[in-house]
């Protein structure tokens, strides 16, 4: 069979994905094992000026204004008004992101990636860019499950959505429930996904949640899960950039993935559409592309080690550390700063032709 040729080739069309090919102009090819949006793994809560900096507020399902973190011997509320988070249709989003691409999208897997070709199911391509947005398994950058990185380098969440209605973020840390590790109650208009996650990468929470549903009234739909980085991971691996997941870009602790992944995705689209464009060389553009991501190493740290403490100390220790990170002058310091972070374009770069 003939390898067909592209300028760029995206893998994944996901959150990281579509950030990168909605950067990108020309022959472009955008790849993923599942329709764009079928397949939610993901609480979808984030901070209501991303969906609306990317054109898709269509999306919002629900505004919050509070989160609510409980220990068994405390409860600790966080004012979010500074910045209000919401939870958001994981489909409308994600078809709202494609329809701002130029990119050619087809529904395959990828299988490898040899000599610079890409093999899938559909046939064999190639491209001299290459962007892994695969998620955690990293399916060109980790060569498959065989050669993923260390165990301990993946935390594990399973969810289920219920008919509880709320409002506010809710997260709980409580030691009988998952033992190194917490849950949340994140309500989504009509509903709640209600979830546990492991920092360790324990992946049998099933009974656990269903104790947690069972403490709230609330019985299980369909569930979904899967592993999810907790540290950084290699931005680029030779030739191949990586993005989201599948480079460790989910922040530690609080498990948020979907804003690195669309942020250090724009900004990889940006330095690949200099490449596609001759304003800048691929070997510079990976460079360029490392040292982004690299800035950001202290903030991944820091909140490596609240994650450890979380996860490995007393929950009173952890329930005083919350407690006074929502005090004055503390809060309007560090949550904007927080809540901010990856500030976006606001206009789409690319328009459909
Ligand atoms: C239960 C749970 C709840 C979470 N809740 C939140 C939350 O509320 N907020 C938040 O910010 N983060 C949350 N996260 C983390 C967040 O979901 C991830 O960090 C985020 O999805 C990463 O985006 P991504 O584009 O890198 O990868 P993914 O969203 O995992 O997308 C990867 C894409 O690649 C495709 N793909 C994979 N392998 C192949 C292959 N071989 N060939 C072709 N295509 C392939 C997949 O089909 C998928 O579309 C949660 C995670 C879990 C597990």
């Amino acid at each position: 069979m003939p390898v067909r040729e592209y300028d760029a080739i995206v893998v994944g069309a996901s959150f990281g994905g579509l950030a990168v090919a909605r950067q990108l102009h020309g022959n472009v090819l955008l790849l993923d094992r599942n329709e764009v949006g079928a397949v939610q793994t993901s609480a979808c809560g984030t901070p209501l000026w991303v969906p609306q900096a990317l054109g898709v507020a269509d999306s919002v399902l629900q505004v919050h204004d509070r989160l609510t973190v409980r220990t068994p011997r405390r409860t600790v509320i966080y004012d979010l008004s500074a910045v209000p988070f919401c939870t958001f249709d994981y489909k409308v989003f994600c078809q709202g992101l494609l329809a701002q691409c130029d990119a050619r999208f087809l529904r395959t897997s990828v299988q490898s990636v040899e000599a610079g070709v890409v093999v899938t199911g559909e046939g064999r391509f190639r491209a001299p860019v290459l962007i892994d947005c695969s998620g955690w398994r990293g399916a060109m950058v980790h060569g498959g499950e065989r050669n993923r990185p260390s165990g301990r380098a993946y935390s594990f969440g399973l969810e289920t959505r219920v008919d509880l209605h709320d409002d506010g973020l809710h997260f709980l840390l409580d030691r009988e429930l998952i033992q190194r590790g917490l849950g949340w109650i994140f309500p989504v208009g009509r509903g709640s996904l209600i979830g546990l996650g492991s920092y360790v990468g324990v992946s049998k929470l099933k009974p656990a949640l269903e104790r947690f549903l069972a403490a709230h009234g609330a019985a299980a739909t369909t569930y979904h899960g899967t592993y999810f980085p907790n540290r950084l991971l290699r931005a680029t691996v030779g030739p191949i950039f990586a993005v989201g997941d599948a480079a460790g870009q989910c922040l530690p602790l609080t498990a948020e993935g979907i804003r690195p992944a669309i942020y250090f995705g724009a900004e990889c689209g940006k330095l690949v559409q200099k490449v596609l464009d001759g304003a800048l060389d691929l070997d510079e553009a990976l460079a360029r592309y490392r040292s982004v991501v690299e800035g950001y190493r202290w903030a991944y740290r820091v909140l490596g080690t609240a994650q450890w403490v979380a996860a490995h100390a007393p929950t009173r220790w952890f329930a005083a550390l919350a407690g006074l990170a929502t005090r004055h002058p503390f809060l309007p310091r560090w949550w904007p700063r927080y809540g901010r972070f990856g500030g976006l374009d606001p206009i789409p770069v690319s328009t459909p032709t």
